[in-house]
Order: structure tokens, then sequence, then C-alpha cells
């Protein structure tokens, strides 16, 4: 079943608000970037701080976690990361509910983003009260909610998950007979109700990146590769999802990429991951999965403007003054509801998983 918040079309519209002013927001790549990187490689290496950074961002920034002893790497990772190092300061290269992620099970870290403007249409799509009043409205019903949302919102629930795991742990829920609540995706939400099916009301929110693939064009694409197999991100359209040779969060999709025999790939998800996919599979060729097509409008056409706000001048920044600006802060009361599903998630292990 599918909820539809009385006011998701004001919410859609506080989303595209948001774009329009993250767009305007993005600079342009400044000439000698690569005396920057060095400059700012150097200042990493020598301040007590470590660089994670998500697969989606510059591919310069995933080369400069990979250069100073950082990480590279999906959100659960990202969490787990941030938790087992051992450095005063954390920078988190990604979005706010990665920054909030990692300040929440690293309190006594000091952690830094580029910009903390850099949030996530899932994020905003899903508002902490109308989450609350909605889950209070089904008080029969355990709530799961995908690390994409707040630390608010997280505080509501008994559960969070990844895309990498939602599939293991929904399955689980519902071989315990558990009635759920999923939020904030809804094309992952469906997606995993088919794989399970589960009894799950799903919120209506989508990722703006994701929700953008469409089997326009996909044909003609193929005839071109004919041998290309096709690597599909879960918060894609279900057209999507039913042509895919492989379904999964960013760190499985690189795994197929490696694993599956053909010579190349049309990957739907953002095209950051290129960068790491391309180091696991250097011989094969990856291709941009198609979105609207010829005519369509594209709000993000394969990169998210949120994490395209991480810039490498920004890190630079960080390192020179530190500013309070810049400091990812969770509230200690909503920190510590948070800590409850998050730990749930991190100590999950799916029933046949070695
Ligand atoms: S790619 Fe989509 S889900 Fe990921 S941060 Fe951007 S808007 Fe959110």
């Amino acid at each position: 079943m599918t909820t539809q918040p009385v006011d998701y079309i004001a919410t859609r519209e506080r989303v595209r608000a948001y774009l329009d002013r993250a767009f305007l927001g993005l600079e342009a790549r400044p000439v000698g970037e690569s005396v920057l990187y060095d400059s700012v490689k150097q200042k990493l290496m020598e301040s007590d701080a470590r660089l994670v950074a998500h697969y989606y961002v510059d591919p310069q920034i995933q080369q400069l976690a990979e250069e100073t002893d950082g990480l590279v790497a999906d959100s659960l990772e990202m969490a787990r990361f941030g938790a087992r190092t051992n450095t005063r300061r954390l920078i988190v290269a990604g979005v706010s509910f990665m920054g909030e992620t990692a300040k929440i099970l690293s309190p006594t870290k000091q952690v830094y983003m580029p910009t903390l403007e850099a949030t996530c249409s899932l994020d905003v799509g899903c508002p902490e009260n109308e989450f609350r009043a909605f889950c209070d409205s089904h008080p029969d019903r355990e709530v799961v909610v995908y690390a994409n949302t707040s630390a608010a919102v997280k505080a509501r629930a008994d559960w969070v998950v990844t895309s990498s795991i939602a599939v293991d742990l929904i399955s689980a829920l519902a071989m315990d007979g558990k009635k759920l609540i999923w939020a904030p995706d809804r094309y992952l939400g469906r997606y995993v109700q088919k794989q399970t099916g589960v009894d799950m009301l799903i919120w209506d929110s989508a990722c703006v990146v994701h929700e953008e693939f469409r089997l326009h064009d996909l044909d003609a694409l193929q005839s071109v590769y004919p041998d290309a197999g096709l690597l599909v991100h879960p918060e894609s359209p279900e057209e999507m999802i039913d042509r895919a040779d492989a379904v999964g969060s960013t760190t499985q999709l690189i795994d197929a990429a490696a694993r599956l025999q053909n010579p190349s790939f049309i990957v739907a998800t953002d095209k950051g991951i290129f960068y790491k996919m391309q180091q696991q599979v250097p011989e094969k060729l990856l291709i941009a999965a198609p979105t609207r097509g010829a005519g369509g409008t594209c709000q993000s056409c394969a990169h998210c403007p949120w994490m395209a706000m991480n810039r490498l001048s920004g890190i630079d920044r960080l390192l020179d003054t530190w500013p309070d600006s810049c400091e990812v802060l969770v509230d200690e009361k909503l920190a510590a509801q948070a800590m409850k599903p998050l730990t749930r998630m991190l100590k999950f292990k799916a029933p046949y998983a070695e």
C-alpha cells in the first residue's frame, strides 16, 4: 500500500526550490586545480582529520580520500569508518544525513562537511513533524527508515537501513510477522515490498537523481551495445528495475560489474560511481543510463546536485580555518534516540550472511 501525505505537493515544491538554490551555488571548476589538489592533500595529511567520501562526489575528492588514508564508500561503510577511525576530526564529503550519522556514531569527534547546505531530496521530502504524525496514527506498525533521513526522523524509527541491507533486514522482519511503515523512498520501498511480500505502508518521496532514469532511449542504447549489462540502483523506477541484470546498492553494483561477464554496462545511478567502478573493471566500458530522453527536462542529469556541492575548495577552506558554520552538530537527546535504530542497523546481519 502507498500512502500520500495530504501536503505532499507542497513538499515537492520545497524540494524543487531547494534544488534551484543548490544549482545557483555551484561554482565552476577553478583553473589550476591540480595545484590546489596537491596543497589540500598535503594539508590533510598533516592534519588530525580523515576524509570519508561517498561514491557520488567529485572523483578528485574520492581520489583525495584514497590517497590520505580516508575512505570512499556507500553510506553504511561511511558510518562504520567514522566510528572506528581514531582521529579527532572527520571530514564527510557527502550529504547532510551522512554528516549527522557520523556525528551521532562518533559524538566525541568533531565532524565537518565542506557545506552543511548539501542535503538530499529524500530527507527534504520527509519532514519530521509530518512523519511523526503519520507513524503515530499507525501504532501497530514498526517503523523502518532509510538512512537518507534527518536525525529527527531516525529518532522516531525502530530501524534504520541502507539500500545494501534493506531487503535482508525487511525480509527478517517479515518472517517475524511484523507490519511496517517505510520511509521515505517510494521506489526502494516498492522494490523491497515486492522482494519480501511484507505488509508495509510506504511514504511517498523520491530521489531526484534516480527517479529520472527511464526506459526511454534504453532500447536504442542497448541496440548499439547489445552485450551491455544493465545495472540499476533500487531508488530507480520499477520499469528500470524490471529490466536490470543486477539491482543493488552502490557497493553491490560495483561488485556486480566485476562479477558479471558482460564487456560493458549501462549504469543507472549517479555518475560519480564511475570512478570506483572503473577501478574495479578497467577493461570494461561503462555507459550512463538514459534519463528522460530528448525534449525531457532533467533536474539532475544523473548527478546529485547536493553531492556536487562538495568541492575541493570547500575542503581547503575547512583545513585552513575549521569554520563553525561547517561543523555538524546534533542535539544530544535526538542523537541518543537516533542512536538506537542506527546501532540495530550496524549490528544487523542477514540470517544467511557469513
Ligand atoms: S543521489 Fe538522491 S538519494 Fe543520494 S543524496 Fe542525492 S538526492 Fe539523496
